[in-house]
């Protein structure tokens, strides 16, 4: 028995584990790369990055949508 950082995660688990037991990877003790774990680790933050960049935008678009909506609802003209 002995542990490996997960290929996902990097939580320590058994290398005979099923499944990570803190991101629920398969095969956690598999071996890699460090080359496929860095393009793994860079997809993984740009995943979040795009995640944020949605949230952010999610809100953005809530907020600037009615103050648009409210401002051309107003009746033109004095
Ligand atoms: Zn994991």
């Amino acid at each position: 028995m002995s542990l490996v950082p997960c290929r996902a995660c990097e939580h320590l688990v058994d290398t005979s584990a099923l499944a990570c037991p803190q991101c629920g990877a398969t095969d956690p003790g598999c071996k890699i790369s460090r080359q496929q774990r860095d393009r793994r680790r860079l997809v993984a933050q740009i995943v979040v990055g795009v995640a944020l960049l949605a949230g952010v935008g999610h809100v953005a678009w809530n907020t600037v949508v009615p103050m648009v909506k409210q401002m051309t609802a107003r009746p033109a003209g004095n």
